[in-house]
């Protein structure tokens, strides 16, 4: 039986981007990628129907990733880039049902209702708190009442997690999941002086530069503006899909990988076996813990560790005209103490205009994650239910959506609970008594598809040079 150079098991964008930086569009030697669907892009999707474009999962990426960037460059999207409507920055949260700004200036704190008088107070002693010196783990919550206080934790930070990774912020692990902020602690003593530090390095790296003023992110999140491509994301991994079709082979579900001499040979559903000198795991933890099972079960319960919360997408396409909110804005998040189901609403043809035919909007809601699991249990009935009691007094809709899609993730994104540094140590230990066998994907050091393209482009330049790299 022939050997194969290499295998990339998974057709998300980690395995994509690297078979991207891996240059297997150029040179593909005897590389291939199996994804266990028939269609490529894992959680990244996009339908098209009735003058709407809805994505399935992700809606975009922050333009502040240069590897990102240079991807798009290189499989010749640049042309095809969407920036977030500049009429979407506001961002709002919602509180005793109304929608509040988020206040991203001391004087919006000061005058915002979103706090108590003792809340707002605690916010501006931030500078003041000692920075904790231990390195030992620390939950994203706990980090964040000592620094700004609880009230502001449990109104900004606990929706905040809800919105990026589905998670309850009392189990993330703050080191795992927002390293920058740990960062910004230990180097600069806290969050105000690391932003003014920065700030002022900013303009001093601008006017060393002679450069205008770049347009940054606000403190709602990471720097960076919300990026798509023209009618929906899919059309990145679509062109990837294009550029990489010698090596792919969709509906091939891998099964089992055990060791043969110096070789991995895979097995997927329905085929015969095959040898491959690399193989890369790009899909989720707990497929790969299923494929290696047999061969190393201590990497296998190690790698099924890393527990994933549901999260369900409900998009909907509105007639403007039933709408009194007028919609300037990104979305809301909804703090876990207002007891209502809904996570947050994305405005999103508010952000990417062509996201809804003329004449209408599209929002997606968001609900489940860590903290309420049994939403994958609801009909779509009852999911409708939900969202129409609670988005329509907050946004004054007037009447049923035009348009629904309804996207289940049952296990859609990782959680970086405590302990979770520990966890992927453990795997990498495990995995570099195997050569030949790597992981990469959103399980490890970041969900985001940024996080996704780096971890990728890493990986790749160890499997060309493996001396040069470090882990
Ligand atoms: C609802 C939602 C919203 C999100 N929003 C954003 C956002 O706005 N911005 C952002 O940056 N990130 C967002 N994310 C996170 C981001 O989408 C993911 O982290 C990223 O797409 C993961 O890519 P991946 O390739 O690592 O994994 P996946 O996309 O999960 O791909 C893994 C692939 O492996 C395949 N596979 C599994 N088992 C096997 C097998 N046995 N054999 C072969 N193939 C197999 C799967 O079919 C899948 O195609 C969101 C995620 C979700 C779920």
């Amino acid at each position: 039986m022939p050997t194969h150079d290499g295998l990339i098991i998974g057709g998300g964008i980690s395995g994509l981007a690297l078979a991207h930086w891996l240059g297997l569009h150029a040179n593909p030697g005897t590389w291939e990628l199996w994804e266990a669907s028939d269609r490529l892009g894992g959680t990244i999707g996009t339908d098209r129907a009735n003058g709407y474009s809805v994505d399935w999962g992700p809606n975009g990426f922050l333009d502040r990733e240069p590897l990102t960037l240079q991807l798009v460059d290189e499989i010749g999207l640049r042309d095809s880039l969407e920036p977030a409507n500049d009429q979407s920055e506001a961002r709002f949260i919602v509180k005793n049902g109304r929608l509040h700004p988020v206040p991203f200036s001391p004087p919006a704190i000061i005058t915002t209702g979103l706090l108590n008088p003792a809340e707002k107070l605690r916010i501006f002693a931030e500078p003041f708190i000692r920075a904790r010196r231990d390195d030992s783990d620390e939950s994203v919550f706990d980090f964040a009442a000592r620094r700004i206080g609880r009230g502001a934790a449990e109104t900004f930070v606990d929706p905040m997690v809800s919105g990026v990774y589905g998670g309850v912020a009392k189990e993330l692990s703050l080191p795992s999941c927002f390293p920058i902020m740990r960062e910004m602690e230990v180097q600069y003593g806290g969050l105000v002086r690391a932003m003014i530090a920065k700030m002022r390095q900013k303009k001093r790296e601008q006017r060393a530069a002679g450069v205008p003023k770049k347009k940054s992110g606000s403190a709602a999140g990471p720097g960076g503006r919300l990026t798509s491509f023209r009618s929906g994301l899919d059309v990145l991994v679509m062109r990837m899909g294009e550029r990489l079709k010698p090596l792919i082979r969709l509906s091939r579900s891998v099964q089992r990988i055990t060791r043969l001499g110096d070789s991995w040979q895979v097995t997927a559903a329905g085929c015969e076996p095959q040898n491959f000198r690399h193989v890369i795991l790009a899909c989720p933890t707990f497929s790969a813990a299923h494929m290696l099972r047999e061969f190393d079960r201590e990497l296998a319960i190690a790698l099924d560790a890393i527990p994933y919360a549901p999260i369900v997408v409900v998009a909907t396409g509105h007639r403007r005209e039933d709408i009194t909110h007028n919609l300037n804005g990104f979305g809301f998040l909804i703090p876990r103490t207002q007891n209502l189901r809904c996570l947050g609403s994305i405005w999103t043809s508010s952000i990417f205009a062509d996201r809804a035919p003329g004449g209408h909007i599209q929002f997606r809601t968001m609900l489940g994650g860590a903290g309420d699991p049994s939403v994958m249990e609801l009909t779509d009935d009852q999911l409708w239910q939900t969202i129409r009691s609670e988005l329509n007094p907050l946004l004054g809709i007037k009447a049923d959506p035009v348009f629904t899609r309804i996207y289940r993730w049952q296990q859609g994104i990782p959680q970086y609970t405590l302990g979770h540094r520990e966890r992927r140590t453990k795997i990498e230990q495990l995995t570099a008594h195997h050569p030949g066998l790597s992981v990469v994907g959103n399980a490890f050091y970041g969900v985001g598809l940024n996080d996704c393209v780096k971890m990728a482009h890493r990986l790749a330049q160890k499997i060309r040079t493996p001396q040069e790299v470090p882990a």
